[in-house]
């Protein structure tokens, strides 16, 4: 379902991101779907098994949420 997405979150985030799968999380400036970066850190959840599964147990950004629906209901209409 979320194969071209990564699940990601900041440092004390509340809150998952998701990235394109094609973009590196182990930058600061990389921008997840809503446009937020995880500046000055790093996004996590890539890392290891544990950050994996935070990744999973955290509710995702709306924002994100909206803009992947966003892409997922163009790619349907064409
Ligand atoms: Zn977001």
């Amino acid at each position: 379902m979320d194969d071209d997405v990564t699940r990601v979150y900041t440092d004390g985030g509340t809150v998952a991101h998701f990235l394109d799968v094609l973009q590196s999380p182990n930058a600061s400036d990389t921008e997840a779907l809503c446009g937020r970066t995880p500046w000055p850190g790093l996004w996590h959840g890539t890392g290891s098994q544990d950050e994996e599964e935070r990744a999973i147990d955290l509710r995702v950004c709306s924002q994100c949420q909206a803009v992947l629906t966003h892409r997922r209901n163009g790619y349907l209409s064409r």
